[in-house]
């Protein structure tokens, strides 16, 4: 599993912070665990070569990207397949711009190199439009050998459908992306399923802290920009697993903890998730086979000031969930035992207004399973009267014989997620009708 953020700019952007230069950028993005990140800068590609090789000093990988503005104001993300197609699309934007920089009103913007020494400046107006319909920027960033992505379609400004109040038929987009303010699931069930297309996610951040915010799971060979186009457009069995909020989402938190316990040997980790309205309780539990912990080990795992991970880029572990619980009137238990497993259990006022959300459950199996394909998982997720459980062992017979890492095998588990999640929701309407019927 890669961690990618699919939207960051740089000081190149107008709005960009000067300490967004590519070291510190890097720096930061290691720093949340990510694999690598897209370089998106409003309308220009100067930064990207730089940002690349100090992604590679660092070990990460941050692909060419951009964020161009079309004539109605709509912001797509083209990512490109090397620093030559960039240079190339930049130019052509370069031509479409309606004007110089006024950087008094706009900013500086700022070309570095990766020692963060100032270049130059860009002279364009890199905070305007380009003359370029929406159709036209979709065609000019495939010419470029790139993907079209609709950025943040789920904000009103500076969105597709904010800024249209439509997706136009036959727009050839290659995926949505669905920023950090919307739940992941949310907006891929409202904007990419509909238009058969991948959702993506990250943080657009426009300052280091930022990176890093939201971030999309993918399942690559490598971390380059040939593998995500392929898992974009789910061929050769890369896949987008899902994406969502490493700080904010539950559904990440109980996914780094089941992550903890598959590489600490556990075989079997089951998952239970229990939303009960009526007791305004949510709870999570998180139970692996795994070496378990000593009373010390599980008192050091749950202390904010001490861990022993220097990076993630899914969740904050157990430290973190006993804070999210405690802000929401709940608590979290560990029971562990060397040698035997570990027990998690997670409990929240389910309508507590500082309840951190769920967010996307099918992200956490997906992810779970493309990362540990031979683990015997069992999940179970219930809200009020209803539940459905799956089982890593059942999905697997029903594959006779493929792996659950292969593309049938996602498709098989995303399926089923989905087709519980949506039951759930069924039955919560149904629920809400009788309710009003009374
Ligand atoms: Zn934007
Ligand atoms: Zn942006």
């Amino acid at each position: 599993m890669f961690a990618f953020d699919m939207h960051v700019h740089t000081c190149l952007s107008p709005c960009g912070e000067l300490d967004m230069h590519p070291a510190a950028m890097v720096q930061a993005a290691a720093a949340a665990g990510l694999d690598g990140f897209v370089v998106c800068d409003h309308n220009a590609a100067d930064n990207v070569a730089a940002t690349g090789r100090a992604a590679r000093r660092a070990g990460i990988v941050a692909l060419p990207g951009m964020e161009i503005t079309t004539e109605e104001e709509v912001h797509l993300v083209a990512l490109l397949p090397d620093v030559a197609a960039a240079g190339v699309l930049h130019a052509r934007v370069a031509a479409a711009l309606t004007g110089p920089n006024a950087p008094a009103a706009f900013g500086r913007q700022v070309i570095v190199n990766e020692d963060a020494e100032v270049l130059g400046f860009n002279p364009s107006l890199l905070a305007g439009a380009t003359n370029w319909p929406v159709e036209r920027a979709v065609d000019e960033i495939h010419r470029a050998g790139g993907l079209a992505v609709a950025a943040h379609i789920d904000r009103e400004r500076f969105g597709l459908v904010g800024q249209l109040g439509f997706v136009p038929p036959g727009l050839l987009l290659d995926a949505v992306e669905i920023s950090a303010a919307t739940p992941f699931g949310e907006g891929r069930r409202r904007y990419a399923d509909p238009l058969g297309l991948e959702a993506v996610t990250g943080s657009d951040a426009h300052e280091p802290a930022a990176l890093g915010r939201a971030v999309t799971y993918l399942h690559l060979d490598r971390a380059d920009a040939l593998e995500l186009r392929r898992a974009i457009k789910t061929e050769d069995g890369r896949a987008v697993l899902g994406g969502g909020r490493p700080m904010e989402d539950l559904a990440l938190h109980v996914l780094d903890i089941a992550q903890n316990g598959a590489e600490a040997g556990a075989t079997r980790v089951a998952i239970r998730v229990d939303e009960d309205p009526a007791a305004n309780r949510l709870s999570i539990a998180v139970q692996d086979n795994g070496r378990g912990m000593d009373c010390a080990a599980v008192a050091r795992a749950t202390d904010p000031f001490f861990t022993t991970r220097r990076t993630r880029s899914v969740g904050l572990g157990l430290a973190l969930l006993r804070q999210a619980a405690e802000a929401a009137g709940g608590h979290v238990t560990v029971d562990s035992e060397p040698g035997v497993g570990t027990s998690v259990t997670a409990t929240f006022e389910l309508r507590h207004l500082d309840r951190a959300p769920l967010g996307d459950v099918e992200t956490t199996v997906l992810v779970l399973l493309a990362s540990h394909p031979d683990l015997d998982l069992e999940w179970t997720h219930r809200r009020g009267r209803h539940d459905y459980s799956l089982s890593a062992a059942d999905l697997r017979a029903a594959l006779g014989g493929a792996a659950l890492a292969s593309p049938q095998g996602l498709a098989l588990v995303r399926a089923a997620v989905r087709q519980g999640e949506a039951q759930l929701a069924a039955n919560d309407r149904q629920d809400s009708r009788e309710g009003s019927d009374d």
